[in-house]
């Protein structure tokens, strides 16, 4: 219970939980639309709050917990299609 030691560190601490918690009885209406992909986010459906890509310190709210897994394995994933293979200069 004492918390000790930065949250910084851990990248999901205090200010997270913090901020989900806001969020969480505007998305309990089905009301709030996730900010990657523009669609809503159905009432009870799984969420979460999402950051920013290009800096992890900024939340830019919530989106679909399909959403966050799909920019995670694009990063895995090469980005180039196949058809850039085919064109090798
Ligand atoms: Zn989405």
């Amino acid at each position: 219970m004492p918390r000790r030691g930065n949250t910084t560190a851990r990248g999901y601490g205090w200010q997270h939980q913090q901020i989900r918690a806001q969020w969480a009885p505007q998305v309990a209406t089905g009301r709030v639309i996730c900010w990657r992909c523009g669609e809503h986010i159905p009432r009870g459906a799984p969420w979460d709050l999402g950051h920013d890509d290009h800096n992890r310190d900024v939340y830019r709210g919530p989106e679909h917990r399909g959403c966050n897994r799909a920019t995670a394995s694009r990063r895995d994933a090469s980005p180039d299609p196949i058809g850039r293979s085919r064109t090798r200069w």
